[in-house]
C-alpha cells in the first residue's frame, strides 16, 4: 500500500500525485504530476488524465489521442458518435425529411401572407367594387328599348304597330352612337379586368416549379462527378490525355497530331435539358479543328465526330451552323483562340444549339433536326486534331427550363 502510494506521488512535488499521462512524440511520460507536466509541455492537449484513460470504454473518443495530422478529426468523430446507432441511410432520410417539412412550411407561410395582402389591397380599389355587370346590362337594355317594345306588344293596337316601327327606325338612325356607347363601356370594363395581370404571377409559378425540379441532394450533374473517356479505337484517340484540373474542370489534349474522340461517361437522358460548356484553346497553329457534339452509343469507340451532330471551331465539317442570332459562332482557321462555347441539348425536342459564352451574341442550331434519331442513345463528345490544342470541359448541368439567353 505504501509502495503504491509512493509510486503515485511525484518525487519532486510530493504534494502532487502522478495522475497524468504525457504523450508527446519526443516527450513520453507514462505517469507524471500536473506541475511537472506544465513544465515539460506547452501543449496541454497532449496531456491525458490517467483515470480518463483507464475508464475509456468502447465508445470513448479522446480529444487528442492517437496523434493525427488533422486535429479536427477528434471533434468530428465525437459528433458522429452521437449518431452511431443510426445507419447512414437513416441520417439521410432524417435530413431530407426535415428539409421538405421546412420548405413546405416556409412556402405556405409566405403564400398565405401574400394572399391576404393581395385581398386587402383588392378591397381598397374602388373600381373593383362596382358591379360592372349590372351597369352593362342597364346600358344594353336602354339602347335596345326591349321593355318599351315588349309593352307595346302587350297592349297591341294600331298605334303600337306604328310606334314599334318608329323605334326600330330610331335604332337604325342611332346605330353608330349606340355601337360607340356600348364599345366605350366594353373597353372601360376590359381596362378594369386587365388591371389583374396574371402573366407575371404565372411565369413566377412556372419558375418556382422549375426550381423545385432542380432540387438534388446528390449533385449528379456536377462537373466533379463527370468523367471523360478515350474512344477505344478511333484513329489517334488513345493518345489523348484527360486530366482533372484543380477547379474540377476537365482538360483534354493529345500527345500526337491526329483525329481523336473523347466522350462523357454517361448516356444523355432524352427528356433532360442539358447545358454543357467548354473552353477551346489553340496556340500559334491555326488549324482550329476543335469539335464538340453528341455521338451515338454504337459509334463512340470507332467513328468520327466531324460531319455528324457537331460544332467545329474551324467552321467546316459541321452541322450545328444554322444562325439563330448574330453571326457565326465559329471564327474559322485562326491561331491563339481562347474562347468558351455553351451547348444546349434537349434530345426529345431534337434541339441542339451552340453560342459563345457568356455573351450569347452569336447563336447557331442544328441545320437538319432529323439527324437526331428518336430511338438512339447519345453521349456528349469532343474531338481534336492538333496536339498543341486543348479542350477544357468547364460546366455541365441540367435545368428545368432553358433561360431566354439563346
Ligand atoms: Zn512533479
Amino acid at each position: 500500500m505504501d509502495q503504491e502510494k509512493k509510486q503515485s506521488q511525484c518525487n519532486i512535488h510530493p504534494n502532487f500525485n502522478n495522475n497524468l499521462l504525457l504523450f508527446e512524440e519526443t516527450n513520453v511520460h507514462t505517469r507524471i504530476c500536473p506541475v511537472c507536466a506544465k513544465k515539460l509541455t506547452k501543449k496541454f492537449n497532449k496531456v491525458i488524465d490517467h483515470v480518463e484513460f483507464l475508464y475509456a470504454d468502447q465508445n470513448y473518443i479522446f480529444s487528442s489521442f492517437p496523434p493525427l495530422e488533422d486535429e479536427n478529426i477528434y471533434d468530428i468523430i465525437q459528433n458522429l458518435q452521437i449518431k452511431k446507432d443510426s445507419s447512414v441511410q437513416e441520417i439521410f432520410i432524417e435530413k431530407i425529411n426535415n428539409y421538405f417539412i421546412t420548405l413546405k412550411k416556409e412556402i405556405n407561410q409566405k403564400l398565405d401572407l401574400l394572399q391576404n395582402e393581395v385581398k386587402s389591397k383588392l378591397i381598397k380599389i374602388e373600381d373593383f367594387n362596382q358591379n360592372q355587370g349590372n351597369s352593362f346590362l342597364d346600358i344594353y337594355n336602354e339602347i335596345s328599348s326591349k321593355f318599351d317594345i315588349q309593352k307595346l306588344y302587350n297592349e297591341y293596337s294600331q298605334n303600337s304597330d306604328t310606334r314599334i316601327k318608329e323605334i326600330i327606325q330610331e335604332k337604325y338612325q342611332n346605330i353608330k352612337s349606340n355601337t360607340e356607347k356600348l364599345q366605350k363601356y366594353l373597353s372601360e370594363y376590359q381596362a378594369i379586368i386587365n388591371k389583374i395581370n396574371l402573366k407575371t404571377p404565372i411565369e413566377i409559378q412556372q419558375k418556382i416549379l422549375g426550381l423545385i425540379d432542380q432540387i438534388d441532394f446528390f449533385q449528379n450533374n456536377d462537373i466533379g462527378n463527370l468523367e471523360f473517356e478515350k474512344s477505344k479505337s478511333f484513329q489517334s484517340s488513345q493518345s489523348l490525355q484527360i486530366q482533372r484540373l484543380q477547379n474540377k474542370q476537365i482538360q483534354i489534349n493529345q500527345t500526337i497530331d491526329g483525329n481523336c474522340v473523347s466522350y462523357a461517361d454517361f448516356i444523355l437522358d432524352p427528356n433532360k435539358k442539358y447545358i454543357f460548356r467548354v473552353r477551346l484553346q489553340t496556340n500559334l497553329n491555326s488549324n482550329s479543328f476543335l469539335i464538340l457534339g453528341i455521338i451515338q452509343e454504337q459509334d463512340k469507340d470507332n467513328k468520327e465526330l466531324y460531319n455528324k451532330i457537331n460544332y467545329n471551331e474551324r467552321g467546316d465539317m459541321m452541322t450545328i451552323k444554322k444562325i439563330v442570332k448574330g453571326n457565326n459562332v465559329f471564327e474559322g482557321s485562326k491561331a491563339n483562340i481562347d474562347k468558351e462555347i455553351e451547348m444546349r441539348i434537349h434530345l426529345a425536342q431534337k434541339m441542339i444549339k451552340v453560342a459563345n459564352y457568356p455573351n450569347y451574341e452569336n447563336v447557331a442550331e442544328l441545320e437538319n433536326k432529323e439527324l437526331i434519331l428518336q430511338n438512339s442513345q447519345y453521349r456528349l463528345a469532343v474531338g481534336l486534331y492538333q496536339s498543341a490544342h486543348k479542350i477544357i470541359i468547364t460546366h455541365i448541368s441540367t435545368v428545368a427550363e432553358f433561360d431566354q439567353n439563346m
